[in-house]
């Protein structure tokens, strides 16, 4: 589970310094490390955003997870995933997989003589990487997205969801989450057993040639 509120972050300037400063402010006791790792990680699911670890911390590693400047981003995921290990949690789709099932979607697509954009997003339906093909519409990358985020979303294929979409509750959905939930073929789940750790979504062709390419995509998980 990942929580919904912002939480802080501890970033590059903790890495080979790790003077533990924070923990001795912290009111919830959720800054940990382990001998192997070479900073501290606050806990995002206990964290509650108190501020008191960015006054103290001597070189500003701090920084509440909206607030990280660019060249940190990458802690946000750094923190999350250490407690994710520590907690046995599965794993999201890693960035060198899902541009592997991307590259795959393509040579599918290339094969069928269509140009496709192939996403993968995360369990939580957040896009971990796209790929447009030189002649794939832009606003393909966007709808594949949808996809992906749907099958992730519902857990399913999006193929099983066409006969629910008259629905009513189905069309609020819809419109909730602004035209994101697309119950249209091209979106599949990525199962890592017992697990969903993300999905694929495919947008350039009919529907029968996107699920094509995501079945390919998803084969190379
Ligand atoms: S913001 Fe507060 S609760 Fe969160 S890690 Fe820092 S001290 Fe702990
Ligand atoms: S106070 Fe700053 S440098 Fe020290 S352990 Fe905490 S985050 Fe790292």
């Amino acid at each position: 589970m990942t929580s919904q509120f912002s939480t802080y972050v501890i970033t590059e300037p903790c890495v080979g310094l790790k003077d533990a400063t924070c923990l001795e402010v912290c009111p919830v006791d959720c800054i940990l490390s382990t001998d192997q790792e070479d900073q501290y990680f606050v806990d995002p699911e206990i964290c509650i955003a108190c501020e008191q670890c960015a006054l103290v911390c001597p070189v500003e590693a701090i920084f509440l997870d909206v607030e990280v400047p660019g060249q940190f981003r990458g802690y946000i995921d750094r923190n999350r995933d250490f407690y994710r290990k520590t907690k046995g949690e599965p794993m999201p789709v890693p960035i060198d997989k899902a541009l592997t099932m991307i590259q795959a979607g393509h040579a599918k697509a290339l094969e069928l003589d269509i140009a496709v954009s192939v996403a993968v997003v995360d369990e939580g339906g957040r896009l971990i990487a796209f790929g447009r093909m030189d002649r794939a519409r832009p606003m393909s990358v966007d709808i594949a997205t949808n996809k992906a985020y749907t099958s992730a979303t519902f857990q399913v294929p999006t193929t099983e969801l066409t006969a629910r979409s008259g629905q009513s509750w189905f069309q609020s959905l819809i419109v909730s989450t602004q035209g994101k939930i697309m119950a249209v073929a091209g979106g599949l789940p990525v199962l890592d057993a017992p697990n969903i750790v993300g999905a694929v979504g495919v947008s350039g062709g009919t529907e029968d040639q996107d699920q094509e390419c995501c079945r390919a995509a998803l084969a190379a998980y």
